[in-house]
Order: structure tokens, then sequence, then C-alpha cells
């Protein structure tokens, strides 16, 4: 299996709604398993057994067929995501593939694990934790892995994003920005509400968020350098999967 990737989504084309590339045209591949349990979890189904039976362990080139037959010619572009598919060796041999295909290749993960293949992914966003998700950082390996990055020279390929929930998920994220001042910082509203299907209230809710959010970054001197995002996706798919 070590050749093999686990599996839970592949869709698309849509558009990226978080971090440094919002608003990209991406497909998504959705890997299973994560080292993290994040109480506000939006992707639960990756790690508590609740999907297990639709995890399909595809090889590199299994996953490039599905993305065509599904995307055609309609993408250039592909976000890995999970879970936490830094925990996969694998990986490495799909952003081979997407890129002999012209195709550029992005990946979220916490930052709790290294990979040799983090150095050839396009937009690899470092997203660790802040208090309200009851995890904890283990900035040892954090800092290994930004330090490892930034001797590679791929600071235009990365980017660190902390969601934030409440002040003191606000002053976890002005700590990291601070830790890691050359790292393009950006914070994320959080969505409270992962069962509403009424998605005028929860646009309502996150836009209110986005707006206090704001305010806290423009009050914050030590958060100069940062950008500030709603999850765009949410706004307009509320908690919809697979889009
Ligand atoms: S790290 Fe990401 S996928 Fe894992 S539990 Fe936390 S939010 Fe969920």
């Amino acid at each position: 299996m070590a050749n093999t990737i686990p599996v839970l989504e592949i869709f698309g084309p849509t558009i990226q709604g978080e971090g440094m590339v919002v608003g990209r045209k991406t497909m998504f591949v959705r890997t299973a398993g994560c080292d993290y349990s994040c109480s506000w979890c939006d992707s639960a189904f990756t790690w508590d057994g609740s999907a297990k039976n639709d995890i399909r362990q595809l090889t590199a080139e299994q996953i490039w067929m599905e993305l065509k037959e599904i995307g055609g010619e309609c993408f250039d572009h592909v976000t890995i995501s999970g879970g936490n598919p830094a925990l996969i060796k694998a990986i490495g041999s799909l952003v081979e593939l997407l890129h002999s295909h012209g195709v550029k290749a992005a990946l979220e993960t916490q930052g709790s694990r290294y990979q040799d293949w983090f150095l050839k992914i396009d937009d690899l966003t470092i997203s660790p934790k802040p208090p309200s998700s009851l995890m904890k950082t283990n900035f040892s390996v954090l800092d290994d892995i930004i330090e490892t990055l930034i001797k590679e020279k791929r600071m235009e390929h990365i980017s660190i994003k902390v969601v934030v929930f409440n002040d003191e998920d606000f002053e976890y994220a002005a700590s990291v920005h601070e830790r890691y001042p050359e790292v393009p910082f950006f914070v994320q509203v959080g969505n409270e509400d992962l069962t509403t299907i009424d998605n005028a209230s929860l646009t309502q809710e996150l836009l209110k968020k986005y707006e206090w959010l704001i305010d806290k970054a423009v009050a914050a001197k030590n958060m100069n350098d940062v950008r500030v995002l709603p999850q765009v996706h949410a706004l307009v798919w509320g908690n919809k999967r697979g889009v």
C-alpha cells in the first residue's frame, strides 16, 4: 500500500475558498486520515470513522485518470486536502504526475509532519491550529518545517494560515506571525455552525465574524503585514460537501 493514497473525495472544478490562492479555479483530492481531532473540524469524516467505507486506496495514476474523467480539459490546478495529507508519503508521486501534465499542485496541512515532497508543492499552506481547536502545536516540529522551506527558497510557494474563532485564537495567530515574520500570513474566519442548512443566516453570521476579524487585525500593530479572509466557499455554498 506504500505507493497508494487513501482517497475520500475527488471533485471539481470549483474554486479554492481559502488561503493563499483563494478564488483559484481548482480540482480537489481529499485524503483520509488526520493526526489531529480539532473540536471544530469541518472535515471530521476524514478521520472519525464515519466515512471509513468510502476510503479508496488509489495510485497516483488512478487519481489522475479520475481527475481527467471529472474535470476534462477544464483545470490546470489540483488542491490536495484532508485530513492531513502530510501523513502520506505517496503524495509525492501524485505531485510529480500532476507536474508532468502541466498541472499545479496545492496542499494544506497543519504542520505536524514534514515530507520531502513539500518542496515540490506550488501552493503550500501551513495551517497551525489555534487554542479553540483544543489541539496543541508542536512548535519544534513547525520550526523545523518552516526553517527547511525558507532554506530551500520556497517562500513564493508557501503561506501560513490561522483560522480564528475568538480573542485567544487571535493572540495565538499574532504569536505565530511574530515567530515566522517572513512567511506570507493569513487569518481566516472560522465556521462555528457546521450543521445548519440555512445558508442565508450562516452567511450573515460569517460576514459578522469577518467584520469582527477585520476590526481586530486593523487595530493590531503586530498584524500589519497580514491578509484577512472569509471562507469564500462557506459564504457561497454553506456547509455543502463536494463543491
Ligand atoms: S487538522 Fe484539519 S482535518 Fe485534522 S482535525 Fe484539524 S481541522 Fe480537521
